[in-house]
This record gives structure tokens, sequence and C-alpha cells, in this order.
């Protein structure tokens, strides 16, 4: 018996992998997080499945189902969404599973920072002028340990993905002004790979008013980077006629 931590992706149901995708169809009990994970994912499984959904469980009642599961001798497919690496509770349910000596495995997912770059049609890192991708969110209710503020998160000049921050936009936008010119631009996924995605471009001028505008409080990410205003940028060393890597020699270039 064991239990499989699956990412189902960040809401388009063909984004699941093929291995978590066959999981769901094969295991006999499936406990998914109702809020984000797509029906149409859910809806693989077995006829005879047992179906739960987590949304109004506590953390005792979701280890309930494991215990439940163990005394049957059943599998489990445990769905949420995006990738388990991120903000999704994994440790905490793993360490109750090691404490009961119940196997379990992590299925990775796309998460919604990649499905946002991808609908924005945007590489997070540049040549030369942006080599580094930051995620976390902004504290509100959750708090963030000081060390990882935003206002010293941003002295890199990284890409900043934030996840969970859209109701706190204007705290977003005021801490990152104490670092940052007011053109800085900023763009917002809301619901990145659903039927009903939208784009907001903007900067840290005018983002919070965009998004009030739009009504955008949930299901989207933050993604503040000056990638999004770098059109000359140089080409990558991966293509570059005269640089040499494990797959392809450098071509001699006669002067
Ligand atoms: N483990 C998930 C993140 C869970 S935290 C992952 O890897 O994506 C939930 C937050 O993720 C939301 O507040 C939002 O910021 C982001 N999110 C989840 N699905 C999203 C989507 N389809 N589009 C944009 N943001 C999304």
């Amino acid at each position: 018996m064991k239990v499989y931590f699956i990412g189902a992706g960040p809401g388009d149901p063909d984004l699941i992998t093929v291995k978590g995708a066959k999981l769901v169809e094969t295991c006999p009990v499936i406990l998914y997080a109702g809020s984000l994970v797509p029906k149409a994912v859910i809806e693989r499984a077995h006829p005879d499945a047992l179906v739960l959904n987590s949304a109004d469980m506590d953390l005792d009642e979701i280890t309930a189902v494991y215990q439940q599961a163990q005394q049957n001798n059943q599998d489990v497919a445990r769905v949420q969404t995006g990738d388990l690496s991120i903000y999704s509770s994994l440790a905490e349910q793993t360490r109750r599973l090691n404490q009961l000596g119940i196997d379990w495995q992590v299925i990775p997912g796309v998460s919604s920072f990649q499905a946002s770059a991808a609908a924005l049609g945007q590489e997070l890192t540049l040549p030369e002028e942006c080599q580094t991708i930051i995620l976390s969110r902004a504290s509100g209710r959750t708090p963030v340990p000081d060390k990882e503020n935003l206002k010293s998160l941003a002295q890199h000049e990284a890409t900043l993905c934030l996840f969970l921050s859209a109701t706190l936009i204007r705290k977003v936008v005021r801490e990152l002004s104490e670092v940052y010119p007011q053109n800085w631009p900023v763009c917002v996924v809301e619901k990145a790979s659903h039927p009903e995605q939208r784009i907001i471009r903007g900067t840290l001028a005018d983002i919070a008013e965009k998004m009030h505008q739009a009504k955008i409080r949930s299901t989207a990410m933050i993604i503040v980077s000056k990638v999004f205003a770098i059109d000359d940028f140089v080409d990558s060393k991966l293509y570059d006629p005269s640089f040499s890597h494990g797959c392809r020699k450098a071509k001699v270039i006669d002067e």
C-alpha cells in the first residue's frame, strides 16, 4: 500500500503527467484538493474508486483517510494542484505518514508559475540579463520569515514569481517600490491554462489598479521582472556556433 502525491498541474486537465494520470485511473482511493484540482482529472478515476474531496478536511481527517486505506491495503492517489514542491502542505502530510509507517511517493506536476510563463510566452531567464527565478509570496495571514521579505528579495533583480499574493498586491507594490522604479514591469496571470485565463500587463505604477478594475483576487500569479522589458539581450551560448558543449563541437570560424 502506498500514498501517491500527484501534482495535477495548473488547471488544464491535459497538463497532468502521464504517470500521474495512470495512477488516478488505477488507485482505489482518490483524495483530491477540491478547490483547484480540475474535475476532468478526477473523472479519470475508476467507477468503483472511493473519491473524496479534502477541501473541508483538516490534517487529522486527511490522515484518517490514509490510515483507513492502510487498513484496507489500498493505494491512495492524493491529487493536489500544480507541483507538490511549492505551498502544498506535502511536508506535514508526509511527516504523519512516516510516523504511521505508511509508504509514499511524489509524482511531480506542472506548477502554476510555469503555466503563467507559458501563457505570457515569456522565458523567465534571459542570457546575461537575468539568470535567477525566485518563488515566494507576500506575508499576510501566513507569516514569511523576515529574512525573506520582499524588499530584500528584490535586491537581486531576479525574476520574482509571487504565489498567494493577489489580495496583497498593494502591499507588494509598496514594498517593491522601495527598491525598483515605478516603471518596473509586472505581469499577472489569473487562472493560467484554464479556459477563463486572463493576463494583465503593467508596471509597479499601475498593476494594483488594473487588478482592482479586473477584480482579480485569487488563483493569480504575480510575476515581477525586468525580462518583460528587455528585447536587446544577447543570444545564449546553447546555440552559439563558436561554443562547444557535450552535444555539439564549436565550428571553426575562419578569420
Ligand atoms: N503547488 C501549487 C501552488 C499552490 S498555492 C503550484 O505549484 O502551482 C496556490 C497559489 O498558486 C494561488 O494563490 C496562485 O497564486 C497560484 N496558482 C495556482 N493555480 C494557478 C493558476 N492556474 N494560474 C495562476 N496562479 C495559480
